[in-house]
């Protein structure tokens, strides 16, 4: 009987473990003593991290998106379907689609998502820039921005710690470059007392932000927004007025794992910090996204977790025992402007620290943004 890995989510981490294991285990996999499904509801991928650059028409759409079966190595099963069910005592998942699923081992890759409708007012008030639909709107929002006050407040946990920041620098360089930066004044809201949940990165931030004349609004916990005076209020019962307001709305995660009982009522998955298990099963692990771990939800992350999970999932599905473990490790880059950026390395032990920003690093993130797809089939 073949040994069954089954992948729920072809985003970044399911596309880029699925393709790591069928690699290391093309041998077993052509012999039929191991088989690697990938499940995932969407049959094109999505490359997020482009979505920033849409706004400001530095991105077409096209060049982010991609047909799933395009990134996979041979040996690696798709199916296009969603995962409604996980029954871990009979080892099944059963999907939208009808089918009933076996497997030895399970990863979940399911990602997260934002939830616009959970502020009230802000699908009629707000832009952001965190879905396709919203980037294209807010790019055709700017091409008509003229000056004013935009007001950009990030919501926690969110994607990619530090996309609310680089949209700001974009904006603020974005505006000089139009002759309206003197017309536009721009207010960073967050919701802790500091610019970013890192202390390291929020006294960069906060430095750089005095320097570009950005004002900072702090303890600023987006509770709702009135489309019709233009105004957004915090939980702690602050209100700004706006002419342009971007937001990074509130993230979940997806509703599979809470529906199994895996979570305990939460849609983050409760998932081991160096082991990736999940909860008290063996052979259910989680990466990326989806996982409550305290760390970066961010595309390296779920790169990282991938490497070390593929390893291990290599090892159990030939008779071995695991024995690698994630330290923590994220790695950004951050454009601090249109042709400059830096970036931050840190683990679990190991804060960041901020480099100068350079034109070089600026074009790593370019060349990067251009060759990630070969990541993704685990090339580089
Ligand atoms: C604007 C923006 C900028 C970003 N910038 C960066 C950056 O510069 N650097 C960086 O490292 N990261 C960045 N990120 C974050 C990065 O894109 C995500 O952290 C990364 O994609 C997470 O990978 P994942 O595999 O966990 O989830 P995803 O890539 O989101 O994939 C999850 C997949 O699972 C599918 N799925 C969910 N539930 C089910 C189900 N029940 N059944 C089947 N399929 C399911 C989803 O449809 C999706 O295809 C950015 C994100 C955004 C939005």
């Amino acid at each position: 009987m073949a040994k069954e890995l089954l992948v729920v989510g072809a985003g970044t981490g399911g596309l880029m473990l699925s393709n790591q294991v069928a690699r290391q285990l093309a041998r077993e996999i052509a012999r039929g003593e191991v088989r690697v499904t990938l499940l995932g509801d969407r049959d094109e991928y999505l490359y997020q991290p482009g979505l920033l650059y849409i706004p400001f028409g530095r991105v077409q759409l096209q060049d982010l998106i991609r047909p799933v079966r395009d990134l996979l190595v041979p040996g690696v099963t798709f199916l296009h379907d969603r995962a409604e069910r996980i029954d871990p005592e009979t080892r099944t998942v059963t999907t939208r689609g009808g089918r009933r699923l076996t497997y030895d081992y399970l990863v979940l890759a399911t990602g997260s998502h934002v939830d616009v409708a959970q502020v009230p007012g802000l699908a009629e008030g707000g832009h952001w820039f965190y879905t396709v639909d919203g980037a294209l709107r807010l790019r055709e929002t700017l091409a008509r921005f003229s000056g004013g006050r935009v007001v950009i407040a990030a919501g926690l946990p969110h994607k990619c710690p530090v996309a609310p920041l680089e949209f700001t620098f974009l904006l603020d360089e974005w505006t000089r470059e139009r002759g309206i930066r003197d017309k536009t004044e721009i207010v960073y809201a967050f919701p802790l007392g500091r610019a970013h949940s890192i202390e390291s990165v929020a006294d960069w931030a906060a430095a750089e932000f005095e320097k570009r004349g950005i004002r900072l609004e702090t303890f600023f916990n987006l509770e709702s927004v009135d489309p019709v005076k233009q105004e957004v209020t915090s939980l702690e019962g602050t209100t700004l007025g706006y002419d342009l307001l971007v937001v990074i709305p509130p993230h979940r995660g997806d509703t599979l794992a809470r529906d199994s009982g895996l979570t305990g009522g939460d849609t983050w998955i409760p998932t081991d910090r160096h082991t990736l298990q999940v909860g008290p099963y063996d052979n259910i692990f989680a990466i990326g996204d989806a996982t409550g771990l305290p760390v970066s939800k961010a595309g390296s992350v779920a790169h990282f977790q991938a490497e070390v999970l593929a390893a291990n999932l290599v090892s159990l599905l030939t008779g071995g025992s695991p024995s690698h473990r994630y330290n923590g490790k994220a790695f950004c880059f951050i454009e601090t402007g249109l042709d400059r950026a830096t970036y931050i390395t840190f683990d679990y032990t190991h804060p960041p620290q901020v480099t100068p920003p350079t034109r070089w690093v600026h074009l790593l993130k370019q060349a990067y943004n251009r060759i990630h797809w070969l990541n993704l089939k685990a090339v580089l």
